[in-house]
C-alpha cells in the first residue's frame, strides 16, 4: 500500500483537485490519500475561532458567510451531475450549520479545535463525492475514528493502527481509501489536532502504521530545496536526504514537512518521497535510511526562538549545576532546543515562552539571568561527523559579518547550529546559500 498525502495548495481550486484525482487514479494500484483542507481554510477558521474567544459573532458570522460563499461557487466546476451538486452542496451546508452552532457555545479550546477541524472534514468529503462521480471505487475513512493523541499529545501508535488496520478490514477492495490529514482526537476522545501542517505527520503515522511501501507528500514545489525559497536567491531541490538529514530540518524550520513528521517514518524505515503536485515528473526528493557521505545538503531556519543564559560563578566545578537548570524548565514543561556551556554559565534556547517569566524567577536563585527574545536558530544540516574536517569552518566563515549569539556542533552527526538575531536572519541564510552551495 502507498500513502499519498496533498497538502492546502495541491487541492486549492476544484481544477487542482481534479488534478489530484487523476494523479491518485492513473497507475491503478490502491492507495490510501490524506488531504488537508483547500488552501487558507484553516486560517479561516482559526479567524472564526478567534471572533468567537473575543466574544464577537458578528465577526464570526460574515467570516462563515465569506467562506461558505467561496464554497458554494466550487461545486458547479467540480462535478458535472445535478444529483452529486447536491448532495455535495447540503454536506456543506450542514458543515457550515455546525460551525454556527459552535460560534454560538461558550467558548473552549475544544470548541475551537472542533472548529479548526472542519477545512479537512469538507475537503475530503469534496473529493470523495467526485471520484465516485467518476467511478472510481473510492470511500472515506474519518480520521476521528482512529487518529489519535495521549495524554502527553503525542501520537497513540498502538491504537491508531489498530483502529486504522480494523477499518481498512471492514472496507476491502477499494482502490482508494481517502483520508483527513491534521485531525485526531485527545486522550479524552475530544477532537484535537497534530498542528498546524499536521497533515504530513498524519501520512507518515499511517504509513508506519501499514507499513507502506512509501509515503509521499505532495505540495507545491520540487522537493526539499537546500534552503529556504521564501528569503534566500538561487535555492535548488536536494534528491536525497537520510531520515536524520530531514528529521533535523523539519523541525529546525523547513517548512516543507511538519516539525516531527519523520519520526515514525524513520522508526519503521518507511521512505518518504517529496513530489510537486505542480510538476509531477519532476523527481522531488526521497528520504530514506541512506547517507551520501561528506556533503552538506541544506540550510533550515526556525523563528521566534528566545535565548537564556545563566551565569553562576557557583557553577565553577559544582556538579548538579545543569541538572538544576534543566529541571526548571522541565518543571515548566518547556523544552530546550539549543545548548552551549562554559565554565561560568549556560546559554539555552526555547521557542515557547508562555511560562518564561516563571521560569526565569527560579533560575534567578542560582544565577544572574539574561533573556534575549527575536532570535533564530540557523541550522546547516549534511554529514557533519568530526571526521569531516574543514565543513564547520566553511560555515562559520560564511557568516563572518554576522553576531552569532549561539554556535553548537557535536550534538548529532549531522547538524550544526547557530543563533542569531532574527533581524539578520535573511543576510545570514544568503551568505549560508552562496558560500555552501551556489560556488558548486
Ligand atoms: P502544503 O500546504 O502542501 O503542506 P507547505 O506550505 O506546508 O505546503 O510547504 C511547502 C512550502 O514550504 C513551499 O512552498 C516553500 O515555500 C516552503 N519551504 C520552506 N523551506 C523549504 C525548503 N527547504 N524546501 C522546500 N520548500 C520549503
Ligand atoms: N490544514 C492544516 C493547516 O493549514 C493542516 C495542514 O495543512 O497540514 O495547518
Ligand atoms: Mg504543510
Amino acid at each position: 500500500m502507498q500513502v499519498f498525502k496533498f497538502g492546502g495548495t495541491s487541492v486549492g481550486t476544484p481544477e487542482r483537485m481534479k488534478n489530484v484525482c487523476k494523479l491518485i487514479t492513473e497507475d491503478g494500484t490502491p492507495k490510501i490519500v490524506v488531504l488537508s483542507a483547500m488552501s487558507g481554510t484553516t486560517n479561516s477558521l482559526v479567524e472564526i475561532a478567534d471572533y468567537v474567544r473575543k466574544g464577537n459573532p458578528e465577526g464570526a458570522g460574515s467570516t462563515i458567510t465569506c467562506l461558505r460563499g467561496k464554497y458554494r461557487e466550487h461545486i458547479p466546476q467540480l462535478y458535472a451531475t445535478e444529483e452529486v451538486r447536491q448532495a455535495t452542496r447540503k454536506l456543506i451546508d450542514d458543515i457550515f450549520l455546525d460551525i454556527h452552532d459552535l460560534c454560538n457555545m461558550k467558548f473552549s479550546e475544544s470548541i475551537e479545535k472542533e472548529i479548526l477541524s472542519k477545512g479537512e472534514i469538507i475537503s475530503t468529503n469534496m473529493i470523495t463525492n467526485y471520484l465516485k462521480e467518476q467511478q472510481v471505487k473510492a470511500i472515506l475513512i474519518p480520521a476521528l475514528d482512529y487518529m489519535k493523541v495521549d495524554k502527553n499529545g503525542e501520537p497513540d501508535m498502538h491504537y491508531i493502527r489498530e483502529h486504522l488496520q480494523r477499518l481498512l478490514n471492514a472496507n476491502p477492495g477499494y482502490d482508494v481509501y481517502i483520508t483527513q490529514g491534521f485531525i485526531c482526537r485527545n486522550a479524552s476522545g475530544q477532537v484535537d489536532n497534530l498542528q498546524r501542517g499536521g497533515s504530513d505527520y498524519t501520512a507518515t503515522l499511517i504509513g508506519a502504521s501499514v507499513r507502506a511501501e512509501e509515503v509521499q507528500i505532495w505540495t507545491d514545489i520540487d522537493g526539499m530545496h537546500n534552503n529556504d525559497p521564501r528569503f534566500v536567491v538561487g535555492t535548488s531541490p536536494v534528491r536525497q536526504l537520510n531520515f536524520e538529514e530531514s528529521a533535523e530540518l523539519a523541525y529546525f524550520g523547513a517548512k516543507i514537512l511538519h516539525p516531527t513528521c519523520i519520526q515514525p517514518a524513520r522508526i519503521t524505515g518507511v521512505p518518504v518521497r517529496l513530489k510537486n503536485t505542480m510538476d509531477p515528473h519532476a523527481p522531488g526528493t526521497i528520504i530514506n535510511n541512506e547517507m551520501q557521505e561528506g556533503t552538506i545538503k541544506a540550510v533550515a531556519a526556525k523563528d521566534n526562538i528566545t535565548a537564556v543564559k545563566i551565569v553562576s560563578s557557583r557553577m565553577l566545578l559544582a556538579s548538579g549545576f545543569l541538572c538544576k537548570v534543566f529541571s526548571i524548565f522541565d518543571k515548566y514543561k518547556t523544552p530546550i532546543d539549543m545548548i552551549t556551556t562554559s565554565e561560568v554559565g549556560v546559554s539555552v534556547t526555547i521557542d515557547k515562552t508562555s511560562r518564561l517569566a516563571a521560569i526565569v524567577e527560579r533560575l534567578k536563585k542560582i544565577g544572574t539571568v539574561q533573556v534575549d527574545p527575536d532570535m533564530c536558530i540557523i541550522c546547516v544540516v549534511g554529514d557533519l561527523r568530526s571526521e569531516n574536517t574543514g565543513f564547520e569552518t566553511i560555515a562559520t566563515d560564511a557568516l563572518r559579518d554576522i553576531p552569532l549569539r549561539m554556535i553548537s556542533y557535536g550534538g548529532s552527526n549531522h547538524n550544526i547550529s547557530f543563533l542569531v538575531s532574527m533581524s539578520d536572519k535573511q543576510r545570514a541564510l544568503q551568505a549560508l546559500q552562496d558560500n555552501l552551495f551556489a560556488k558548486k
